[in-house]
């Protein structure tokens, strides 16, 4: 019963993530946070897709 889930739309860094920073750089909101793999605070983020535009190895993955 129920229908709770959780939403995946947005956003996400996978495993690919070489931890270089770029996204971090590029991200309007300063909502990505440094780690293996770095990771975006969804609560923040406005799906403006420019850490996805600039990640070099494309471990940014878009959902939904
Ligand atoms: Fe930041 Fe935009 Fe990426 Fe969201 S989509 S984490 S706001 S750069």
């Amino acid at each position: 019963m129920g229908n709770a889930r959780i939403e995946e739309k947005g956003y996400y860094i996978t495993d690919v993530c070489i931890g270089c920073g770029t996204c971090q750089s590029s991200c309007p909101q300063r909502c990505i946070t440094e780690g293996e793999p770095f990771t975006i605070q969804q609560n923040h983020c406005l799906h403006c897709g420019s850490c996805y535009e600039n990640c070099p190895v494309q471990a940014i993955e878009r959902r939904g």
